[in-house]
């Protein structure tokens, strides 16, 4: 199939790699001249505009920074120049009313286009094993589903336009708070003299049993293997647990949603990230306690 990429980042470099391989013709944008000569190795065909990217394609697909970015690049440069009926995937992480916005407008051009965020991260997109929780009607859905089979280990239809943003955030709120718990339970046993790997021992076969703990355990040479043990490096960056955060404030307040816990979770990352942990894995912020 022909599909063009936009968005060849830390995330969409590894994505339409993955593109390629599963014996696709991938024709690539980015801003980056580096991005773009890191497609061409990868095997993709590289232009100079969005607009020769999408000439002649089946399907676009996009991994970009922000909501602003991504209405601008689908208004401006990819409805109404990408083929009719061509189907369009957004696999950025964006706020919930811009993903509904460029959608309705896609389709009332006659495209078929989903929100298909992701979990996991550089790694998962690297080797092909992300997982994509999807927005969109029934018939886009089921045209952009075997395109993310081959960038992903799972693709999951979570409703209509907006819902795989939806369930991105709320997701990603809870996965800040269950940080943050595992972290001040960790430090608090420890300060009342339980050895942490007991405590890692009895919890994550107990009801603290979570995947912060059990899978992502935040303190070096305890529990399981995770960023921690490298100096908190790689896993998924302080700032876009961040952004993800705001998204997920900005769309409870639309919705009138109570999110006591995730407003709180959400002011401890913004300190954290504001004390100049930009480098670090979201878990480091168990060095706070
Ligand atoms: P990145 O900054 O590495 O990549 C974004 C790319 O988009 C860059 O190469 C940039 O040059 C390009 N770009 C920006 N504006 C453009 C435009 N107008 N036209 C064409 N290209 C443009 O970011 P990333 O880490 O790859 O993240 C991409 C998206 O994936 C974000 O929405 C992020 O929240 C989400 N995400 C990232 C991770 C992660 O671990 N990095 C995990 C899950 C989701």
């Amino acid at each position: 199939m022909k599909i063009a990429f936009i968005g060849l980042g830390n995330m969409g470099g590894g994505m339409a790699a993955n593109l390629v391989k599963a014996g696709h013709d991938v024709r690539a944008f980015d801003l980056s001249q580096d991005a773009l000569n890191a497609a061409k190795s990868a095997g993709c065909a590289v232009f100079g505009s969005i607009e020769d990217a999408v000439s002649g394609v089946e399907a676009v697909v996009s991994m970009l920074p922000n909501g602003a970015i991504v209405k601008g690049v689908y208004s401006d440069s990819v409805i109404e120049t990408a083929p009719e009926g061509s189907v369009l995937l957004d696999c950025s992480t964006i706020d919930v009313a811009t993903a509904r916005e460029v959608i309705t407008a896609a389709t009332e051009a006659s495209y078929d286009m989903v929100d298909a965020p992701v979990s996991g991260g550089i790694a998962a997109a690297n080797g092909g094993t992300l997982t994509f929780m999807v927005g969109g009607s029934d018939s886009a859905f089921a045209r952009a589903k075997p395109i993310l089979e081959a960038m992903g280990k799972a693709v999951i239809h979570a409703g209509d336009a907006g819902a795989g943003q939806t369930a991105k955030i709320c997701n990603n709120m809870l996965l800040a708070i269950t940080m943050i718990g595992t972290a001040e339970a960790i430090k608090m046993a420890e300060k009342l003299g339980l050895d942490p790997q007991k405590f890692y021992e009895i919890s994550s076969q107990s009801s603290g049993y979570n995947w912060s703990l059990n899978a992502y355990t935040p303190l070096p040479g305890v529990g399981v293997e995770s960023p921690a043990d490298n100096n908190y490096a790689g896993g998924f960056a302080t700032p876009l647990m961040v952004k993800d955060l705001r998204l997920a404030m900005e769309a409870a307040e639309t919705a009138d949603a109570a999110v006591p816990l995730g407003a709180r979770a959400a002011a401890l990352y913004e300190d954290f990230l504001g004390a100049g942990n930009e480098d670090l894995d979201f878990s480091a912020i168990i060095k706070t306690y």
